[in-house]
């Protein structure tokens, strides 16, 4: 059997950044950290062993000093911190604060804003709340259809949104409206996908592994489905159960930028273990 590894995969720079984070302030004693630090449910694990204890409402009184989850939060957090006084390290992704910047500097030029994604997802969450309400959010091409925009409109994506959909969607409203459209999909997603696609289409079996609730993971397994039909998103070891997999020669992995490089390992390692 062939297991061939897709260049890049596993953690990003966003990723590494928050974690270091997280490790160092951990290291001076036990921290919260709001809302899941990343989307990895092994990694998230491995933190809380060593203090970090991820919490989904701040209270007023909490005295241990508080992390900013990667995929970035709404304005009322940070009032809400500055208000009551609580000590807080900020593990934003540089990406997604861009975008808040965009949306901020948008919002007071008082342009219509409108951003391609997932309204469930924190990432968006975040932006929905730095946009004071007044964003439109996109989930897909139908709701780009349906949707009416006034004459001038700026549009901007999830940094995890597959570069189809935007190209798709600026093509589409441009002809509408007075489009600026600003790809502000990150570059690691993009390079993610791309050498996924490509590999998923020279494999017999393609594995993509991450969270279950990680955006770039799931994108990755849709984007390797579309081209290679033995494609299986699986989040660990764990779900390894594809029968008869020694009967592939040729095997695919890739991982989500959340995925942690030991839990790629042990798949690797199983897998080598199966020639
Ligand atoms: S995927 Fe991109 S936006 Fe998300 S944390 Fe990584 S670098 Fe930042």
């Amino acid at each position: 059997m062939i297991i061939k590894k897709s260049d890049p995969m596993g953690f990003c720079f966003g990723v590494s950044r928050a974690i270091d984070i997280a490790e160092k302030l951990s290291n001076e004693g036990e921290i919260y950290c709001y809302g899941s630090l990343i989307h990895n449910v092994d990694e998230v694990e491995r933190l809380a062993k060593r203090g970090v204890t991820t919490v989904d409402t701040l209270e007023k009184n909490m005295n241990l000093p508080i992390l900013i989850r990667s995929h970035g939060v709404g304005k009322d957090v940070y009032a809400f911190l500055e208000e009551n006084k609580l000590t807080y390290e900020d593990a934003t992704c540089p990406f997604v604060k861009r975008i808040h910047e965009h949306v901020k500097k948008f919002l007071r030029e008082g342009k219509d804003i409108a951003i391609l994604g997932d309204k469930n997802h924190p990432e968006i969450q975040g932006i929905v709340s730095w946009g004071e309400g007044k964003i439109h959010v996109l989930a897909d091409m139908q709701a780009v259809k349906n949707f009416h925009s006034g004459p001038e409109l700026i549009l901007l994506a999830q940094t995890t949104l597959k570069k189809t959909f935007f190209d798709e969607a600026v093509e589409y409203l441009s002809v509408k409206t007075k489009l600026q459209g600003i790809n502000t999909i990150c570059s690691a997603t993009k390079r993610r996908q791309e050498a996924a696609e490509n590999l998923a289409k020279e494999v017999e079996l393609m594995l993509i592994v991450g969270g279950k609730k990680s955006s770039n993971t799931k994108k990755l397994y849709e984007i390797c489905k579309n081209v290679n039909k033995n494609t299986f998103h699986i989040e660990n070891i764990a779900e390894l159960q594809v029968q008869d997999i020694g009967k592939y020669d040729i095997i695919g992995i890739s991982a989500g930028a959340s995925t942690p490089q030991w839990v790629i390992d042990k798949i690797v390692e199983y897998l080598q273990n199966e020639t």
